[in-house]
């Protein structure tokens, strides 16, 4: 603990890479680990091109269940140690796979949104893309105004992430000093591959999960425990 705290303090230039766990003691469930299901659905066959070409209404049902979730929630203590690093460092990015909003919630500006945002609605047809925060949406599954089917403004399982994104993230990992590592399983590629990215460029890397993860054998020090609870002690 007391090495992970000196290279943030010491460190110019920080990148974070968040997942669903920095947002699991906000009652957002995760997609891995316990409470992970809905009506007996698993999270990784809801959230794919495939289920949505099945059956967009079951999709959008339960992304309206995940809207009504997230609308409740409330950025916690971990989410609001990424937002004093951004305000005390030069140089801080936060590259999160997280589509809730939390981390604006909390203050965050620099911001990868690797995923997209729960909060974004993209048309099938034409490609048009918007801001919809209504909970729960009126009617399934939403439309555009030009006709075409609405999908939710995420990327699903086996789609390319937003274009020179990732680009974007690995031109900030390479010039951090540390990246902290919150709350992700590190199993969804390309995102996972930021890590053992930043250990080659030469930064420190710090995990902070409660379990163990694939990149902590990567990582240069582990902390286990909830984000929450490990952030404001760093
Ligand atoms: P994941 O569900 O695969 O893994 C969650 C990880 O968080 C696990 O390693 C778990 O041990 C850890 N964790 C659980 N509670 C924690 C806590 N209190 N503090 C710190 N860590 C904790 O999530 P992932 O790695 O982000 O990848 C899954 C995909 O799911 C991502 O692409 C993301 O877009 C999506 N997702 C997003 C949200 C969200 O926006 N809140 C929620 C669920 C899934």
């Amino acid at each position: 603990m007391d090495q992970a705290r000196d290279w943030l303090r010491n460190a110019e230039s920080i990148v974070a890479l968040t997942g669903a766990g920095i947002s699991a003691e906000s009652g957002i469930p995760t997609f891995r680990g316990d409470g992970g299901l809905w009506r007996n659905f698993r999270a990784e066959d809801l959230a794919t091109p495939e289920a949505f070409s099945r059956d967009p209404a079951l999709v959008w049902e339960w992304y309206n269940w995940r809207r009504e979730l997230i609308a409740k929630a409330k950025p916690n203590p971990g989410h609001r140690v990424l937002v004093d690093l951004e305000r005390a460092k030069r140089d801080f990015t936060l590259v999160t796979q997280n589509v809730d909003g939390l981390h604006e919630a909390a203050g965050n500006y620099r911001i990868l949104k690797l995923h997209g945002d729960i909060w974004r609605l993209r048309c099938t047809s034409c490609n048009a893309e918007w801001p919809d925060r209504r909970v729960p949406l009126p009617k399934l599954p939403p439309k555009c105004q030009c006709g075409g089917m609405a999908r939710p403004g995420v990327v699903w399982f086996g789609e390319a992430l937003p274009p020179g994104i990732l680009e974007e993230a690995a031109h900030a990992v390479e010039n951090s000093q540390v990246l902290l590592v919150v709350g992700t399983s590190a199993v969804v590629y390309p995102a996972a591959n930021l890590i053992p990215y930043a250990k080659r460029a030469g930064a420190k890397v710090i995990e902070v999960n409660p379990t163990e993860t694939p990149m902590s054998e990567v990582a240069d020090i582990s902390l286990r425990g909830p984000a929450g609870e490990i952030l404001p002690r760093l």
